[in-house]
């Protein structure tokens, strides 16, 4: 949506496809990140979205074996915004979607799943959709590929993936919140378990960590036992556990990291998950996808307007965005790896140590994973011009 708004302001004519009809799913990502907040201040529209319902997180916290940690700091950012916004996506996809509108160039059609790419001479060409009114096929001389981490585009294009594994799964749940009940902590880690609770105003988006494959096993247990593991880590549910009331109240979010070899080919680029997938830890991944949609239109815009589009305009895009995303998931890997595989599978009570205790001690430490999870490696800024002639 975002790599759509920006070519659409840019002066070309783009049509995003959405497979739903809306986009009111519980299990996306509520991050924006702020270097996301700086590029909306670049487009000029950052007080129009800071309007919009959200809140301001200066500080993640969480708990580990029942003590409070502090993990980083974002007030030092050399960023306008030193906070990262929590928005539900669905909001956020909205409020660009109203933005592009601004702009004749600019189409939405929800409803419209992309099943196939067309090809001609081993270009791509366009895509064919499905849509209530029967298949359509729309031909462009580029199709971006930004339908996440199970994308059909890179499937029917033959991109070879890498998958760099995940130990883990995430059963995704709603709980009612109260008032009274405590600030958001992001996440608890205790021995054998990590549970995230983000704040959305009337309920807790809750995520419990799995170890992968391991959803089958636990739904054996019962539902039951489920809820009661919920209470002894959150003792401040077990009052509304029973809102759970059997498993199709919670969703089981299958983690994949992954990148493509290559991004592209001749007509068609992938970015976002589409070409990397990545891991929810950290919550950086919205934040990658939006860079690459920067960066693509950065590189792409121009040469789309005068119909002079080459390929290696698109291997451009994938050189830009390379080393972010390799560095990116290095650093998920690692946590994945080390921090979260040995909680997950650890059964002794579980202690502040390493780095954590550091930042403890020293906070001038916590500017280091602000500065990663909250800019993130070599930030996009907008370069597209805004082609005025074309507003509506
Ligand atoms: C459990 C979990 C929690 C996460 N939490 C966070 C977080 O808090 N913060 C964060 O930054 N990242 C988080 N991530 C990672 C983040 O979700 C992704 O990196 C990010 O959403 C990628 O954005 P995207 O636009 O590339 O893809 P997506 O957000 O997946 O968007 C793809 C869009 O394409 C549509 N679509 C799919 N297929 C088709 C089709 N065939 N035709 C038409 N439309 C189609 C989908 O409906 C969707 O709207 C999390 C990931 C997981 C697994």
């Amino acid at each position: 949506m975002m790599a759509g708004f920006l070519l659409a302001r840019a002066g070309v004519n783009v049509i995003v496809l959405e497979k739903h009809g809306d986009f009111l799913r519980d299990f996306r990502g509520d991050t924006i990140h702020p270097s996301t907040l700086e590029v909306m201040h670049e487009l000029g529209i950052l007080d129009e979205f800071l309007k919009r319902p959200h809140q301001e997180v200066r500080e993640i916290a969480g708990k580990v074996g029942g003590e409070a940690v502090k993990v980083a700091d974002f007030t030092h950012l050399p960023t306008r915004c030193k906070f990262l916004a929590l928005m539900p996506q669905w909001d956020f996809l909205n409020f660009l979607v109203d933005q592009g509108k601004r702009y004749s160039g600019f189409q939405v059609r929800m409803h419209a799943e992309a099943i196939d790419l067309i090809a001609q001479n081993g270009r791509i060409v366009g895509a064919s959709a499905k849509t209530p009114n029967g298949q359509i096929e729309i031909r462009a001389p580029l199709t971006i590929g930004a339908d996440g981490r199970h994308s059909i585009m890179r499937e029917r294009a033959g991109l070879q993936v890498v998958d760099l594994g995940a130990p883990m799964d995430v059963l995704w749940m709603r709980i009612s919140r109260r008032p009274t009940d405590p600030g958001q902590t992001l996440g608890h880690a205790e021995s054998g378990k990590v549970f995230v609770m983000i704040d959305r105003e009337d309920y807790w988006q809750c995520g419990f960590v799995i170890p992968k494959g391991a959803a089958d096993e636990i739904r054996k247990r019962g539902i039951e036992q489920f809820r009661e593991e919920i209470a002894t880590l959150e003792p401040v549910l077990r009052d509304r556990v029973t809102e759970l009331r059997d498993w199709s109240d919670v969703s089981l979010l299958t983690v994949k990291v992954d990148r493509l070899r290559r991004w592209w080919r001749p007509g068609l680029l992938c970015i976002g998950d589409a070409a990397h997938a990545m891991s929810p830890v950290g919550g950086v991944g919205i934040n990658l996808a939006i860079q690459d949609a920067v960066a693509a239109a950065n590189i792409l815009a121009t040469n789309l307007v005068a119909g002079e589009l080459g390929d290696g305009d698109l291997h451009a895009v994938q050189r830009r965005r390379e080393f972010p995303t390799r560095a990116t998931q290095r650093l998920q890997i690692a946590v994945q790896n080390r921090v979260i595989r040995r909680v997950l599978g650890s059964s002794q009570p579980l202690r502040v140590t390493g780095p954590l205790k550091l930042m403890q001690r020293w906070p001038l430490l916590r500017r280091i994973p602000a500065r990663v999870i909250g800019i993130g490696f070599r930030p996009e800024h907008v370069r597209t011009p805004a082609d005025a002639r074309d507003r509506r």
